[in-house]
């Protein structure tokens, strides 16, 4: 299989950069540092020891004999990616893009964030590594999210109101752009997820991949075999395509991503790209994203701030339409029964995002086969999610 993406920044029809003019030399720029360092051996050491020090690398597989007898007659390992330091994957790629800033001698971090979990990894980042830190959110984001918030501030981060639009992640996504196009000499744009222009959804994959790339391993020493099936939530779609990366090659094993079926599937009820979505570009890449009949960005729905998003990463649609990644979705209602079943029978409460993944493993578990092996991504712990949760008692 070719490498993807290609040399434009494309997974088969999705991705590009569909960008200002003004933007494309720092992505270009961007895109250099990374093919650079990513062969430089200083720089891998510099990641590496961090990721093991710091973040807490190798997360490890859990097997969650009875929460995977609620599911089916398999064995079900979790990838606790919850263990993490600030409590989910998105550390991964922050600290990397952080470093990566670094060497490029930006001093000034941006980042968008809609729940406040990237931009508290980003803020973390930047503590770390001495970065001066901007992050952007929506009004209604910061006043649902102020514990975050807080938190971010403790950091040392500067947490700036986004007032314009719905005040949510889409509106504050366009502020770090508007930003970042001010400000393009001294600063870098940390994103999130697989999404944006190229290189973004590249290089964040590669961050990503550890997870996949540890858990194969992982499985292999426990079982002394492949898995047989690898399912994660999809929210843009890093914790599961850093899962799947590395097994995309193993044809035998199935991959399941899991994203937010919401409410219901009315447009405005969810977070489904795929079966509710048509091919459009969001912020700088072309994919599948969820819009009305004249092509208006739609408002979305997830009891998870995480998968609340209107489009996925290009490589997911790439991956869907190849038909080498299978996608479904999960609703509100099982992905809280899911929330409190992990956390009854296996003592570790996972965030609502990843619970969609639990979900579906509860609701069709019964089809897969006898003694499969089977790797759930816990993309994230669910103290963020407790208070929300205790609220729907
Ligand atoms: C942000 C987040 C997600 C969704 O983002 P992806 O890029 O799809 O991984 C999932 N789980 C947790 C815990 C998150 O914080």
């Amino acid at each position: 299989m070719k490498a993807l993406p290609d040399r434009r920044g494309y997974f088969g029809e999705f991705g590009g950069q569909y960008v200002p003019e003004t933007l494309m030399a720092a992505l270009d720029e961007f895109e250099t540092a990374y093919r650079k360092l990513r062969r430089d051996r200083s720089f891998r050491r510099e990641l590496d020891s961090i990721l093991e020090d710091y973040v807490g690398r190798p997360t490890p597989v859990t097997e969650a004999v009875k929460f995977g007898a609620l599911c089916g007659d398999f064995k079900l390992f979790l990838k606790r990616e919850d263990l993490n330091h600030t409590g989910a994957h998105k550390i991964n790629n922050a600290i990397g893009q952080a470093l990566i800033a670094k060497r490029m001698r930006k001093q000034r971090i941006i980042a968008e964030t809609g729940a406040g979990q990237h931009g508290v990894a980003t803020a973390t980042a930047c503590a770390l590594l001495g970065l001066e830190c901007v992050v952007y959110m929506g009004e209604v984001d910061m006043a649902r999210q102020e514990l975050n918030v807080f938190r971010m501030r403790l950091l040392g981060a500067e947490v700036v109101p986004v007032s314009t639009g719905s005040r949510t992640l889409k509106d504050a996504i366009n502020e770090a752009l508007r930003d970042r196009v001010t400000n393009v000499l001294t600063t870098h744009y940390i994103l999130g997820s697989v999404l944006g222009p190229h290189p973004y959804p590249m290089i964040v994959r590669d961050f990503q991949s550890v997870i996949g790339r540890e858990a194969l391993a992982q499985i292999r020493k426990r079982t002394r075999r492949l898995p047989d099936v690898a399912i994660a939530c999809v929210g843009g779609g890093s914790n599961s395509i850093g899962l799947f990366y590395e097994m995309l090659p193993h044809k035998s094993i199935r991959l399941i991503g899991v994203e937010a079926g919401g409410r219901g599937p009315q447009l405005g009820e969810h977070a489904a790209r795929f079966s509710g979505g048509a091919l459009g570009v969001l912020h700088g890449t072309r994919s599948m994203v969820l819009q009305d009949e004249f092509g208006q960005i739609a408002e979305t729905h997830s009891i998870s701030a995480g998968l609340d998003y209107p489009s996925i990463g290009p490589e997911h649609a790439h991956l869907q339409k190849l038909g080498r990644v299978e996608y479904y979705d999960c609703s509100d209602e099982l992905a809280l029964e899911a929330f409190h079943r992990l956390s009854e029978t296996e003592g570790i409460i996972p965030a609502l995002e990843s619970a969609h993944a639990l979900g579906w493993l509860l609701r069709n578990g019964r089809s897969i086969k006898r003694n499969a092996v089977v790797v759930a991504n816990l993309s994230g712990r669910g103290d963020k999610d407790v208070p929300q949760v205790m609220a729907l008692q």
